[in-house]
């Protein structure tokens, strides 16, 4: 077991001037609060932190990672809380270790590549400082080292999330040797027989390893040198897993790998690349059909290089890479670029160069010099545009940022979308237009008598959602004109004996579809529906001449004469629902104001009609043509409302009553009295303007204290 004393000695090594009092205080308190917690190997609790600790600092992390690396179990095991962690060791510890812990809260379902993919955004997105990432890693390691001591079952299930969502995360950081540990953990677990195999395959001493390996670069090095070419040369030996990867990817037995070995030569430019691999080939026999040129034929991810496998000294067969410092750059940069690239945008110069800064100090050991420009390039939002959520069952969902849970809705399926009726988050119910955050669960409850809404447009984020809610739209408006439009032709073609039926068989279609300007004869009757021609505009092009003028008035019925032939109000006052381009008419007969509840009829040739909801009319009218209508949002427009006043008849009542309403500001279109048959009673009616309901309350209001009144009402139906 690590001591803290080892991981003082390391610090001080590799930042001189680093606040040891910081790790010793935070080693202290983790040790108190773990005291007595014994992990599965039997070791004092303590060795796991105390180990994590000493990956941090193998890492070279500045004193902050490392004392949370001591502490990074403290909130999830122990009685301490985060407030306690703030009061003693301050806000930027506390955050650190609350970063972990919210990762380590989380638990995954990895099934296939996708979501794997989403898992790892994820992490990311909810460190926003990749230290946080980092001390995540260091934990899984030293976690994987001690992997033995769990049950099989959850030996396999900690070694699959290890090899979906940490190894990719590392080699996406750049940091390749704890990428290559926990793959070659993982896949011990998860493939003991071949990782035995591959052991065995494998199994040499590190000094002949090490030893083969000079030899090799030596060579390579006077033969360049010998054709005035310099370049750097570097090797190694593949790890048991990525011999295994080999195998599966490229369907081989273990007798064809024998190219353990790898090298990788970086020179110049171009030329010189195409000129080493003939002095390559020149002085150890290429194996056929191993030779590759990424450069001629760049890989879809921008990789350039000439790979060929060589039978080296000792018959060995050794793999060499060989291509230009630039190209060498987008091999380790192109994975890392790879989440920055957003629709052909330029990778983000920023996450660019932390990524780089972050791999110079824990793969080629540089010192922490500078804490500011540490922090600088840690403290990153690697993914500021988008958001992870949770489905109930555990999958990831990414979004855009400030997406809904409309968004989310649709996300899971257009039928989900569209019958969405509620949301939960967290649990909890919340309005549909609610912003989600990364980490958060989401619920949606369905029924199957919702429908989509035109507002969702305004909040919805994804390019999904908005055309499946206006493509809905647009679908059910179109159905429902083309159905009503069918019915209102259809009734007046009955009255001369004409049907639908036959003229859609007829010669006479085109025509009509030409002179009217229609392509089908469903954009016709749906045109009709929405209102934007008659019926008998359609029918006046099948008649003789000289028929016409009588028929639209015989066509005209009780509906359409209870509305007025152009009402003043435009038609902005209210929406349809559903409907974009319809014409709308208020009735005259109860004169709505914004505020009244109303309801919209469709009527034969004239758009929709709107009536209040208590009109007598309405009671008449058909309920299949009855359309929900609400009003807009506050306009500027006034509406007619008539009213009838009873009073006792005296001198100046007009003007009194005229006075009072005028008061109100509201306008009197017109006015007139009479009195009722031997009484004294006097009866005046008045139509006045008014902008909604609040200020025809008033004018009524105002109307009643008129002395001698006994009795105001408005006018309906
Ligand atoms: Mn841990």
């Amino acid at each position: 077991m690590i001591r803290i004393q080892d991981i003082l000695d390391k610090v001080a090594e590799y930042f001189p001037e680093a606040d040891l009092d910081l790790i010793n205080r935070a080693y202290v308190y983790s040790a108190q609060v773990h005291a007595g917690q014994v992990r599965l190997s039997g070791e004092p609790y303590l060795s796991h932190p105390l180990e994590v600790a000493g990956i941090l600092a193998d890492m070279h992390l500045d004193v902050l990672s490392i004392s949370a690396g001591l502490l990074h179990d403290v909130v999830e095991d122990t009685h301490a809380s985060n407030e306690e962690i703030t009061s003693m060791f301050g806000p930027q510890l506390a955050r650190l270790v609350a970063g972990v812990t919210k990762i380590s809260a989380l638990s995954f379902k990895t099934r296939e590549e996708r979501q794997a993919e989403s898992i790892r955004k994820m992490i990311l997105a909810m460190a926003d400082d990749l230290r946080v990432v980092l001390i995540k890693l260091a934990d899984r390691l030293h976690n994987m080292r001690t992997i033995e001591f769990h049950t099989p079952d959850r030996q396999r299930a900690i070694a699959r999330e290890t090899m979906d969502i940490y190894a990719p995360i590392a080699s996406r950081l750049g940091i390749y040797w704890i990428k290559k540990e926990l793959e070659d953990h993982a896949f011990k677990v998860l493939f003991p027989d071949e990782y035995k195999e591959i052991d065995h395959l494998l199994a040499q001493s590190a000094k002949e390893k090490d030893e083969y390996i000079r030899t090799v670069r030596k060579l390579l090095e006077e033969k360049l040198a010998s054709a005035g070419l310099s370049g750097e040369i570097t090797g190694r030996f593949k790890h048991h897993y990525s011999v295994w990867n080999k195998m599966q990817r490229q369907n081989l037995a273990f007798e064809d790998i024998y190219d353990v070995i790898a090298f990788r030569a970086i020179l110049g430019t171009v030329s010189q690349c195409y000129e080493a691999l003939g002095l390559v080939h020149a002085m150890w026999r290429p194996i056929p059909g191993k030779f590759k040129d990424y450069i001629g034929n760049p890989k879809p991810n921008m990789y350039q290089s000439l790979h060929t496998t060589v039978i080296g000294p000792y018959g060995r067969r050794v793999e060499i890479q060989i291509r230009t410092r630039e190209m060498d750059e987008v091999a380790k940069w192109g994975i890392a670029a790879h989440w920055s690239y957003k629709e052909g945008r330029q990778a983000d110069e920023r996450t660019r160069r932390a990524f780089a800064w972050i791999q110079n100090i824990v793969e080629n050991q540089e010192s922490v010099r500078d804490p500011e420009e540490f922090l600088k390039n840690v403290r990153i939002e690697l993914f500021p545009d988008e958001v992870y959520v949770f489905t109930p069952q555990g999958d990831v969902i990414s979004l855009p940022r400030g997406a809904s849970p409309v968004d989310f809705a649709y996300a899971i399926h257009s039928e989900v979308g569209n019958r969405c009726a509620g949301a939960k988050v967290n649990g909890r119910m919340v309005p549909l237009k609610t912003p989600l955050h990364t980490g958060d669960s989401v619920e949606i409850i369905t029924s199957k008598n919702r429908r989509p809404s035109k507002d969702w447009l305004s909040f919805v984020k994804t390019v999904k959602a908005r055309s499946r809610i206006r493509q809905w739209i647009k679908t059910e408006e179109r159905e429902r004109s083309l159905a009503l439009g069918r019915e209102m032709v259809e009734k007046t073609f009955r009255r001369h004996r004409m049907s639908v039926n036959a003229l859609l068989k007829s010669d006479d279609l085109q025509r009509v579809l030409d002179e009217l300007g229609y392509k089908t004869a469903d954009d016709l009757l749906a045109a009709v529906g929405y209102g934007k021609i008659t019926p008998l505009q359609v029918q006046r092009k099948l008649l003789p001449k000289g028929e016409p003028e009588e028929e639209k008035k015989a066509d005209e019925d009780q509906e359409e004469a209870a509305s007025a032939p152009a009402a003043p109000p435009p038609p902005e006052g209210v929406t349809v629902r559903g409907l974009d381009d319809i014409l709308v008419k208020f009735a005259k007969c109860c004169d709505p104001v914004p505020g009244d509840p109303i309801i919209g009829y469709i009527t034969r040739g004239q758009g929709v009609t709107v009536h209040r909801k208590t009109c007598s009319n309405v009671l008449a009218l058909d309920e299949a043509r009855a359309i929900e209508v609400e009003w807009g949002e506050g306009g500027t427009q006034t509406y007619p409302v008539k009213l009838h006043v009873e009073a006792g008849d005296r001198k100046g009542l007009l003007a009194d009553l005229t006075r009072a309403i005028s008061l109100c500001d509201a306008n009197i279109l017109a006015s007139s009295t009479r009195m009722v048959d031997d009484s004294q009673i006097a009866e005046a009616f008045f139509t006045v303007q008014v902008s909604g309901k609040n200020e025809l309350e008033k004018v009524l209001r105002a109307i009643r204290k008129v002395p001698d009144v006994h009795k105001v009402r408005r006018v309906s139906g």
